[in-house]
């Protein structure tokens, strides 16, 4: 499979694999988490709920 950032073949690397199907079928898939982290940042997945945290 190829990696959801980059298009490598996971294989050749440290793949993670990501699932947002009760199954756990993957639903994405990156060479190592550089890369899962590198998608993250650059999709703004983790822009929202720690930005809008309030104490109250
Ligand atoms: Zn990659």
């Amino acid at each position: 499979m190829e990696c959801t950032y980059c298009g490598s073949p996971v294989e050749d690397h440290d793949p993670v694999y990501l699932s947002d199907e009760p199954s756990g079928a993957p639903t994405a898939q990156f060479c190592n988490y550089g890369c899962l982290s590198a998608h993250v940042d650059e999709a703004g997945l983790t822009t929202g709920a720690a930005c809008e945290w309030s104490p109250e």
